[in-house]
């Protein structure tokens, strides 16, 4: 496995590979990586000859009151951990590799970006799209794998791609789960124990308006419902519980099947945000 640092060193690596027949597949982490980074590793693995991986926490996505600074970086295990995984390539720039020190360029998303994760964190799909373009574009894949769990991400990723005339095929892969249903997320291990206790309620929770969604049915009595599953007993302060259109985030307000439903949700439990979602049809 190859330890890509700068910019230079990864199209070094990468160029003469390209155009060869090789095909390239490429996930983008933020490290601290997890069994759902690593499925996505196994998807490209399965897709593409040579598979790359690159760790880096992107200030442009963090706000000024998030979790930027006191993010995991785990770099010893993640690279460990991809090794044992079959990964080719893992590129590792600093924050001054990719951004320069004037630089004010920024991508500014359409409307769907400022929705639900949008507008609970201004500028954060901005901060994606911005680093998710320099990424494909140092990085060149023929395909580049993303979490459903990040579910806002992958409309917003496709997009750019579509937008841009990317060149890359965009791929996502299912939400990984502990054992009791909590998504694996690398902001889990911030959890004390007894809010790791709670944390599957949220899944529950999804899986229960599932289970009562059917075509024709209003989405509001569902989504109160929902809302109060997660705060009755004061265990979760709620974000969001929405039921939106998986192709244009857009909220549904009865159940149909000419759209693709998608109950998504962000609960937080202390300082911790969970994200998670589940198509309903
Ligand atoms: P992150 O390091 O959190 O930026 O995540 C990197 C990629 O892994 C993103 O495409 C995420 O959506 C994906 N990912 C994170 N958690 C999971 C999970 N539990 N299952 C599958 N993919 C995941």
């Amino acid at each position: 496995m190859q330890i890509l640092e700068t910019v230079a060193a990864a199209k070094a690596a990468l160029r003469p590979l390209q155009g060869r027949g090789q095909t390239i597949g490429f996930v983008p982490t933020m490290g601290a990586l997890h069994a759902g980074h690593l499925s996505l590793v196994e998807m490209s693995r399965e897709a593409c000859n040579l598979t790359a991986v690159s760790i880096f926490v992107n200030p442009t996505q963090f706000g000024p009151n998030e979790d930027f600074s006191k993010y995991p970086r785990t770099l010893e295990q993640d690279l460990a951990q991809l090794r044992a995984a079959g990964c080719d390539f893992v590129f590792t720039p600093t924050v001054q590799q990719l951004y320069h020190p004037q630089e004010d360029l920024a991508i500014r998303l359409p409307a769907l970006s400022r929705e639900w994760e949008g507008a609970m964190r201004p500028g954060h799909f901005d901060g994606v799209a911005l680093v998710v373009a320099k990424l494909l574009n140092i990085v060149r894949p023929d395909q580049a794998f993303f979490g459903q769990k990040d579910f806002q991400q992958t409309v917003v990723v496709r997009r750019l791609a579509r937008d841009l005339f990317l060149d890359t095929r965009i791929a996502i892969g299912p939400t990984l789960r502990e054992p009791d249903g909590l998504a694996m997320s690398s902001r889990n291990r911030y959890l004390d124990a007894w809010q790791r206790a709670l944390a599957p309620r949220i899944y529950a929770t999804l899986q229960a308006v599932k289970a009562k969604a059917k075509p024709g049915m209003p989405t509001a009595p569902l989504c109160q419902w929902a809302a109060n599953e997660l705060t009755h007993d004061g265990a979760f302060v709620l974000d969001y519980f929405e039921i939106v259109d998986a192709l244009n985030l857009e909220k549904q307000t009865t159940l149909n099947h000419e759209a693709e439903p998608v109950a998504i949700v962000t609960a937080r439990l202390g300082t911790t945000r969970l994200l998670d979602n589940l198509p309903l049809f």
